[in-house]
C-alpha cells in the first residue's frame, strides 16, 4: 500500500519477493536512524563554496553524515526521504543545526573571524511550527551570530506551497540569516513569485553543471540563470563543479560563487578546524582545461 501511494494516487502495487525486501530495508534504516539520532551518532560534513569576489569570506555548505557501526558510510539521499517519511528529520534537523551553530563559535573561538555556513532545511522542516524557536533557541546557546547563517531550501519545496514558504522566509530573514533556493531550475519556479520572496542566492542545479562546457542547452540554461540572478539582485551559486573547464567558464559568464569537487569535497569539521581550506590556486596548475 505504502509503494502504491508513493508511487501517485489511484496506482497499485503487486506483492512481491522485492517490495517486501525494500520495505524491511526501508524498516531497517528508519529503526537504526532512531537509534543513530538517540546516541547522536550522526556527524557534519561541509564544503567549501568558492567566492571570487573576496576569497576572504569562508562560506560552507553543512552535510550531514551517518557512519553506520556495521554498513560503513550510507548517503543523505538515501536516509533524508526516509527521516522526512518518518518525522525523524526534525530530530535530525536540530541536531544538525547544533554541530554547525557549535561550529560557527568554535571557528571563532580559533580563527577570531566569522564564517557562514548554509544549513539544508527539508519541507517537512520548513512548516515545523517549532522551527523559528528551535533556530532561535540553537543559536542563542552557542551564541553565535544569525547573520552566519544561510538556509537553503529546494526551489520545488518552495513552489509547492509559496504563501507559507514565506512567511517563513521572510522570519528567517527579519531574525538576520540569509535564504537560499537549492537545485535552482529542476523545480518549475513562477517567475512572478521568484521576483517576490525576498531570497539572497538561487543555487544552479548540478545537473546544468555536470554536461559543460559542451552542452549547449545547458550552457544556455545557465547563461539565462545568472542574468536572472544578477537582474534580481540575488546571489548565484553553481553547484557540482567537477573540472577546470567548468570553473573557467563559469567565472567567464559572471558566476561569481562556485561549489564542487574542483574545488573540494565534503570533509569532516574537525579537518576544517585543524586546517582550513583556503583557494591558493595551486589545484588549476594540475588541471588541464
Ligand atoms: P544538496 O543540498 O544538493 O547537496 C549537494 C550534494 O552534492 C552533496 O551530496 C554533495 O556532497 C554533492 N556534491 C557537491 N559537489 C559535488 C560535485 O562536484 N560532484 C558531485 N557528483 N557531487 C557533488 P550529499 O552530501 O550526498 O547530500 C545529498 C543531499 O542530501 C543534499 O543535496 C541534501 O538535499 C540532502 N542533505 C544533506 N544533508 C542534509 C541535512 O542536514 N538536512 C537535510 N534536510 N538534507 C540534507
Ligand atoms: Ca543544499
Ligand atoms: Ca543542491
Amino acid at each position: 500500500m505504502y509503494e502504491a501511494k508513493a508511487n501517485g494516487k489511484n496506482g497499485f502495487e503487486h506483492y512481491s519477493d522485492s517490495v517486501g525486501r525494500l520495505l524491511r530495508q526501508k524498516l531497517q534504516i528508519t529503526s537504526d536512524l532512531a537509534k543513530a539520532l538517540q546516541q547522536r551518532d550522526l556527524s557534519l560534513a561541509v564544503q567549501p563554496k568558492l567566492n571570487l569576489l573576496d576569497t576572504a569570506v569562508f562560506s560552507v555548505e553543512a552535510l550531514v553524515r551517518w557512519p553506520h557501526p556495521t554498513k560503513g558510510f550510507i548517503p543523505p539521499d538515501k536516509f533524508i526521504p526516509l527521516a522526512e517519511e518518518s518525522g525523524q528529520i526534525l530530530d535530525l534537523g536540530r541536531q544538525v543545526l547544533a554541530m554547525s551553530a557549535e561550529f560557527v563559535a568554535s571557528w571563532k573561538k580559533h580563527n577570531n573571524a566569522d564564517i557562514s555556513v548554509a544549513v539544508n532545511l527539508s519541507a517537512r522542516q520548513l512548516h515545523d511550527r517549532h522551527l523559528l524557536n528551535d533556530i532561535a533557541v540553537i543559536l542563542n546557546y552557542y551564541d553565535v551570530d544569525p547573520a552566519c547563517f544561510e538556509f537553503e531550501v529546494t526551489e520545488s519545496v518552495v513552489m509547492d506551497d509559496v504563501e507559507a514558504s514565506l512567511s517563513v522566509i521572510k522570519a528567517l530573514k527579519k531574525m538576520g540569516a540569509r535564504f537560499a533556493i537549492d537545485d535552482f531550475g529542476t523545480g518549475y519556479s513562477s517567475l512572478s513569485y521568484l521576483s517576490k520572496l525576498p531570497i539572497d542566492v538561487l543555487k544552479v542545479d548540478r545537473s546544468f553543471i555536470t554536461n559543460l562546457p559542451e552542452n549547449q542547452e545547458d550552457l544556455a540554461i545557465v547563461e539565462a540563470i545568472i542574468s536572472m540572478a544578477k537582474g534580481l539582485n540575488v546571489e548565484v551559486v553553481a553547484e557540482g563543479v567537477e573540472t577546470h573547464g567548468q570553473y573557467l567558464l563559469l567565472k567567464d559568464l559572471g558566476c561569481e560563487h562556485l561549489q564542487g569537487y574542483f574545488l573540494s569535497k565534503p570533509e569532516s569539521l574537525q579537518k576544517y578546524l585543524q586546517s582550513p581550506w583556503r583557494f591558493d590556486g595551486s589545484v588549476l596548475s594540475s588541471c588541464i582545461a
